[in-house]
């Protein structure tokens, strides 16, 4: 079990921000001329060069188009871990194909990183990595993914890769509590899901003291500013209920994302589908119930102490 710091506190959630206010930007006032950096598209910092100098190279693998300037084999079992969660995100949510390509810059070590990120970024806030939505409407660039070689790189790759996945399969915004709510699930590997009680742990706390949000809340969210930690944990809780509860709710999330890949955006919300089946805030406090109870008894018996073995008898 790894404590890891929280996406918000890496800065994972400012450069969803970041990337949700480029959308918002566009829609909203399209042919604003500030330079902010935030406001201006980019120019394709893909053609910017490493500390090197030299043109890294592109190597295609899978729906990432990866452009490193070091041998891909050296973060083979980050990009095996990005696999899972593409596999995952296919089978779990049964949702299309990657439609295009993404890609995803990943800089050889934080120095050079944090240059990159100066000089593409200046005045965004330092984060380990980052994932820029184009929108749909306006924009022809594709996805991009932004990580460095280090020790946050898997995790880096899993929650800012399932927003690149979901966005290259679905080709549509998704809601931002359930963009959020997956990737912050995808983070972590399904070993650690299951054992790791530490949100379990919270959410029950905020169950308890009265401060969880409603799905119908969580859903209101429509600016990245409103997505505090609780926002974090609480999209996470509804998305962990919904995929693990039962199959229905499972498919719920699948159809509602399958409805927005299909160009349906007026579709049901997930908490109106919610309700036709007798899930909601009532099956969500019995499954997190039972889910501490369960990693409870996990952590009991992990800590219990070997049973001692019978003296052996001295020989005589
Ligand atoms: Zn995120």
């Amino acid at each position: 079990m790894t404590t890891r710091q929280h996406p918000c506190a890496s800065g994972k959630a400012s450069v969803d921000r970041r990337a949700f206010l480029i959308s918002l930007i566009a829609v909203c006032v399209s042919g604003a001329t500030s330079r902010d950096a935030f406001s201006s598209p980019i120019e394709n910092p893909f053609g910017r060069f490493g500390s090197s100098g030299k043109r890294p190279a592109e190597i295609e693998r899978g729906a990432f188009a990866f452009q490193v300037d070091f041998e891909l084999s050296e973060i083979a079992s980050e990009l095996a871990s990005l696999d899972e969660v593409a596999a995952e995100l296919s089978s779990t949510l049964k949702i299309p194909a990657p439609r295009e390509k993404i890609l995803a810059r990943v800089l050889p070590d934080e120095a050079s990183w944090r240059a990159f990120f100066q000089k593409t970024f200046p005045g965004v806030a330092y984060r380990t990595a980052m994932f820029e939505r184009k929108e749909y409407l306006f924009d022809a660039r594709k996805e991009r993914l932004y990580a460095f070689r280090g020790p946050t790189l898997e995790v880096d790759l899993r929650h800012e890769g399932t927003h690149a996945l979901l966005a290259a399969s679905l080709r549509r915004s998704v809601p931002i509590w359930l963009d959020e709510g997956l990737a912050e699930y995808f983070e972590e590997t399904p070993r650690e899901r299951a054992e790791n009680p530490d949100r379990t742990t919270k959410v029950v706390a905020r169950l308890e003291n009265g401060s969880f949000a409603p799905l119908e809340r969580l859903e209101s969210v429509s600016v990245m500013t409103a997505a505090t930690n609780a926002f974090y944990l609480d999209s996470w809780a509804w998305t962990n209920y919904l995929l693990n509860d039962s199959s229905e709710t499972r498919a719920i999330v699948s159809e509602y994302l399958n409805d927005l890949a299909r160009s349906r955006p007026f579709a049901p919300k997930i908490s109106a589908r919610l309700k036709k089946t007798g899930g909601g805030e009532e099956a969500l406090r019995r499954f997190y119930r039972a889910r501490l109870q369960a990693l409870q008894a996990v952590d009991a018996n992990r800590r219990e102490p070997p049973q001692s073995a019978a003296p052996t008898p001295k020989p005589r």
